[in-house]
């Protein structure tokens, strides 16, 4: 799949990049939300992976941007979220994404858990939540 990770941390983005290309993805990195939107209309991923702490704007307003783009109703949008709040999962599913990930990244499970996000996923309307 053609993957875009939008994530400001060097080391979440190098695991991300290593662990998804190690399973034969590619990969396409934007370090904040405005040039991960950009990334998004100029990459057409299949699937996109949103770290929720970003510089210039945040994931929860990249999510509800990109859901009004109509070019990505059918692209799944998975959060990578170090928070641990409930309340942080329900809003970022308000706000377009299609489920999350959570953080610290887990090397054994990541890339088998965006596969399977990528599969049920259908973008905008499906949401589900990844045991
Ligand atoms: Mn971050």
């Amino acid at each position: 799949m053609n993957i875009l990770v939008i994530e400001d941390n060097e080391q979440n983005l190098y695991l991300t990049r290593f662990l998804l290309e190690s399973r034969g993805h590619r990969i396409v990195e934007a370090r904040d939300g405005p040039a991960g939107i950009a990334a998004a209309r100029s990459a057409l991923p299949d699937v996109i992976l949103l770290d929720i702490q970003l510089p210039r704007m945040d994931g929860y307003a990249v999510a509800q941007a990109l859901r009004e783009i109509a070019l990505f109703d059918a692209v799944p949008i998975i959060a990578v979220t170090s928070y641990a709040m409930n309340g942080d999962r329900v809003r970022a599913l308000a706000a377009g994404c299609d489920t999350y990930i959570e953080k610290p990244i887990d090397p054994d499970t990541f890339a088998l858990k965006v596969e399977a996000a990528a599969a049920t996923a259908t973008g905008r309307g499906k949401r589900e939540q990844i045991p």
